[in-house]
């Protein structure tokens, strides 16, 4: 059945712009420091954290079927949107300076932090060393029909555009998570270990739905992807997240009514906080004890959000004992440097 999954994702084109599989390893001592080890309760990090273009992060697995159809297509332009500290932007960014693509970037001025480093720092720093063009959009316009009158504009004088959507969730992008599904299963299946859950960040809803697309396509479950989410509320974002794994099995050549909406979709929607973008203290606790155990780095925004959530599931004991939990860290970095105000001022509570 993997191998089947695997031939699929085959049909794609795509461009390598980083080494997979990304490595999976356990974090014993912070089993230990948050109580999991005690309960028998073993956690694992997929690396997807670490790249080799633009810094790395969870963008660029989608990245790598987006652009393999934008090579096909013999664009010579992308044009993508996100917040003004998006990972996706910079990815974006990277890949087209290593692609040979002319970026432009369209970001929606969404959360309401006005400091330098929030504006000028972090991914947006990073998007400018890129060589992309950014224009900031003012949070009222709706920053896909900006994007998409600058592509018809460019396309007027001849170039060849491709836009991709808010954090590269197409079905196509999607695919790149679909194949994270098959790494893993490769994974449970050289080293004789069944992960219970598989926890990842939800945004604009890719990682996750091609988790479960990956997973059905190769029949198991998608109840097995436990999702937190930190963009929109906790319905909208469970029923997109649907939508997506459907359309994105489909385009595998899988039957969408395979995904179940509510057994295969699983959403937790409390550990969001008051907003996207908007600092939790339980996501810096969390920051500061991975890092602080094992030396690893989470983002403020999404990785950051998801662990405290998953810390918390542990702590309640809504994890079983004795449960193997695997944990996508999808990156985000350079997001720490855009909230220095917060992760510094509390850097004594825990
Ligand atoms: C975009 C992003 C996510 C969320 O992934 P989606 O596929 O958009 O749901 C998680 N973590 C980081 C660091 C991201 O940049």
């Amino acid at each position: 059945m993997i191998s089947t999954l695997a031939s699929a994702l085959e049909k794609f084109p795509s461009v390598a712009l980083t080494r997979l599989p990304t490595p999976i390893t356990r974090i014993e001592r912070l089993e230990q420091a948050c109580g999991a080890q005690s309960r028998g309760i073993r956690i694992f990090f997929k690396r997807d954290d670490i790249g080799d273009t633009g810094n790395g992060g969870n963008k660029l697995r989608k990245l790598e079927f987006l652009l393999g159809q934008a090579q096909a297509e013999r664009a010579d332009t992308v044009i993508t949107v996100g917040g003004v500290q998006s990972n996706h932007a910079r990815l974006t960014a990277a890949a087209c300076a290593k692609l040979g693509f002319a970026c432009e970037l369209f970001l929606s001025d969404m959360v309401p932090i006005q400091s330098t480093e929030y504006r000028e720092g972090g991914n947006v720093l990073l998007d400018r060393i890129f060589g992309a063009t950014l224009t900031v959009v003012p949070s009222d316009r709706d920053v896909m029909t900006v994007a998409n009158a600058r592509a018809a504009e460019l396309a007027s004088t001849g170039r060849r555009v491709m836009v991709i959507p808010a954090g590269g969730s197409s079905p196509l992008g999607t695919l790149g998570y679909a194949k994270c599904a098959r790494e893993i299963l490769e994974f449970e299946a050289q080293n004789g270990i069944e992960f219970r859950h598989i926890v990842v960040p939800n945004g604009s809803h890719g990682t996750q739905a091609g988790l479960i697309a990956g997973l059905t396509f190769a029949g198991q479950r998608g109840e097995r992807v436990k999702a937190y989410s930190v963009l929109a509320e906790r319905d909208a974002t469970h029923a997109r997240t649907a939508a997506l794994a459907r359309s994105t099995l489909e385009l595998l050549g899988g039957n969408p009514a395979n995904v179940d909406e509510h057994a295969d979709v699983l959403v937790d929607g409390g550990y969001r906080g008051v907003g996207y973008g908007i600092p939790t203290q339980a996501m810096a606790d969390a920051v500061r004890l991975l890092a602080r155990t094992e030396g690893i780095l989470l983002d403020p925004v999404y990785s950051g959000k998801a662990f405290s959530g998953l810390l918390a599931d542990i702590g309640s004991e809504r994890i079983a004992a004795g449960s193997n939990v695997l944990f996508v860290a999808t990156g985000g970095l350079p997001g720490l440097f855009a909230y220095r105000d917060m992760l510094a001022q509390s850097a004594t509570a825990i």
